[in-house]
């Protein structure tokens, strides 16, 4: 996050991600937004378009495509560790929260998929990791 702008573009973003209420933010509107996705089929960046209800004002919310450098190990467990947890984990870089998909698997071994729908970064993994193993 650098600037106030893309804190504010962020912020937008993560509203639209966990279907909260997007405000207009037109001076003197403030009314309430209707998001829709727009997310291209198996896009890994979520794009958004916001219309304000009450003076058709149309916004692009959109993530910010980044693989580099990408998860590492330790970060990829610990989102995971806190998935188990019931709480909700963000992406390292850009504290975007994290969505999982648990994918079907023949061994009955936890298998997920983790997605950041903010810069892209987005991986498969076992459940329990095989480092974990004893
Ligand atoms: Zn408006
Ligand atoms: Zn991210």
């Amino acid at each position: 996050m650098k600037s106030e702008r893309e804190r504010e573009a962020h912020s937008r973003f993560v509203q639209a991600l966990q279907h909260e209420h997007v405000i207009c933010t037109k001076a003197g509107c403030g009314g309430p937004m209707q998001v829709t996705d727009h997310t291209p089929h198996n896009g890994k960046v979520k794009k958004y378009e916001a219309e304000c209800e009450q003076c058709h004002a149309v916004e692009q919310i959109t993530g910010k495509e980044e693989h580099a450098p990408p998860w590492d190990i330790a970060s990829i467990t610990m989102m995971a560790e806190i998935h188990l947890l019931h709480e909700q984990p963000t992406c390292p870089y850009d504290d975007t929260p994290i969505t999982f998909i648990s994918l079907p698997n023949p061994r009955r071994k936890a298998r997920y998929r983790l997605l950041c729908y903010y810069c892209g970064r987005h991986t498969e993994m076992n459940w329990p990791p095989p480092e974990a193993k004893r």
